[in-house]
């Protein structure tokens, strides 16, 4: 079936316009940019204005009153949250960025000690987790090139295999005190198989933590049941929260009144029934919401609640649906017209990927950045990975059929 039928039958068509698609010489861009930086609903500036408005007319009572009462302003993140998630309302929590998520997390969930002190990660992390991680280490004296382990693919492989983190695990066994794995890998766009890993490290007595910047909005997610110890993400790619805007976190049930767990606390954290009181001593509540510091910035999340509403709209079966489509018709695409000029590096199974591919140019580093600017000023919108990458997403809430077979042929254009 071509494109254009594809999108005439597509059931979740009429969500493209509820986006602002950015524009370029007069024409929406072909945006497949939304594993970066997710598109602003149209309806995200209605409900910023809202919480501006609030604070324009009730000033502090703001947060007892109006539309949505500040002070109870995260709750409305917990069911949506927990449905892309998998998880439990108590759960999740919608709080501060993806790093410094990370870093609260690791407070409680990487405790090193004597014999077990090891930290393992994917080999090409996201800058800012393998910066993190490294961190952590040394706050715990560890000395990184003994306690850090990164698994990367085999020699020659564009990705890693499941089974190289398992044997790296199974390896690590005694001495490994934390996994912190990506749900999908931001260079490669590779999957990984959550409850699989983390049962592994549970094996040898470790942790598994889970950063799920590519994965929530993009993959279907079960982290209660996959036993992910806990988890991070940020709110401004799939999930189109807006730049910057405020990350979150998941922390399993199990641990939900664990008082051996250690924790950086803030007043947020605190029991909400007895907040107000001002007590001088800290009493957590139960689940993730324990771990808030500071109350919510409200007009930075209005957007996020806006989106996440698109969400539930158009449903997590249906955006799974779509998304497998849309990749496989780009993946098929690029196989036919530029087999020879384009390694897919993504694997090709659709149950080890989400939306992006990412390809390498065999034209190479320097001719690939020149194909990579004519994309640009032919007004496609994708990324560029040092040395030869290009990472291409269709997002299924806004993306269409045509989009894909339009990025085609302009990057076949783009390499003549
Ligand atoms: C996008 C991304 C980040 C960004 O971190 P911030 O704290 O939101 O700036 C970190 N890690 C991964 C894996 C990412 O994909």
């Amino acid at each position: 079936m071509n494109a254009a039928r594809l999108d005439a039958l597509d059931p979740l068509a009429a969500f493209r316009d509820r986006f602002h698609i950015p524009r370029h010489d007069g024409e929406d861009c072909i945006y497949l940019c939304g594993n970066s930086l997710g598109l602003q609903p149209k309806s995200a500036a209605r409900y910023v204005e809202e919480e501006l408005e609030a604070w324009r007319e009730l000033g502090v009572e703001g947060h007892f009153g109006g539309r949505r009462p500040w002070k109870d302003y995260g709750d409305h993140f917990a069911a949506p949250l927990a449905q892309l998630t998998g998880a439990r309302e108590s759960e999740v929590v919608c709080m501060n960025s993806l790093t410094v998520n990370l870093h609260l997390l690791m407070a409680s969930f990487f405790r090193p000690r004597a014999g077990r002190y090891k930290l393992l990660i994917e080999r090409s992390a996201f800058p800012s987790d393998r910066y993190a991680a490294v961190s952590q280490l040394r706050f715990h004296g560890l000395d990184p090139e003994d306690a850090l382990i990164e698994v990367g693919p085999a020699p020659g492989e564009a990705h890693i295999r499941t089974e190289e983190l398992v044997a790296a695990i199974r390896a690590a066994g005694d001495s490994l005190a934390l996994a912190l794995l990506p749900g999908v890998q931001y260079l490669s766009g590779e999957a990984f198989d959550i409850g699989a890993l983390t049962e592994e490290a549970h094996a040898v007595g470790a942790l598994a933590g889970w950063d799920l910047a590519h994965a929530i909005g993009n993959v279907p997610l079960n982290l209660h049941d996959a036993n992910a110890d806990f988890a991070a993400w940020c709110s401004y790619k799939y999930l189109n929260g807006g730049p910057g805007t405020v990350a979150g976190a998941f922390v399993h049930a199990r641990y939900e009144d664990d008082p051996s767990l250690n924790r950086l606390a803030g007043w947020w954290g605190h029991d909400k029934a007895t907040r107000f009181r001002m007590d001088p001593d800290f009493v957590p509540i139960p689940g993730a919401e324990g771990w808030q510091l500071s109350n919510p910035p409200v007009i930075a999340m209005a957007p996020l609640l806006a989106s996440l509403e698109l969400f539930a709209a158009a449903g997590p079966s249906r955006l799974h649906e779509k998304s497998l489509a849309l990749t496989v018709l780009l993946e098929d695409c690029l196989d036919e017209q530029l087999g020879s000029a384009v390694e897919i590096i993504t694997p090709r199974e659709p149950a080890r990927r989400g939306a992006q591919l990412s390809l390498r140019l065999r034209a190479g580093p320097v001719a690939g950045r020149e194909a990579f600017a004519r994309l640009g000023a032919a007004g496609i919108v994708c990324d560029w990975r040092e040395p030869d990458v290009i990472r291409v997403a269709p997002v299924p809430l806004y993306n269409r059929y045509s989009d894909v077979e339009r990025f085609v042929a302009a990057l076949a254009d783009a390499l003549r």
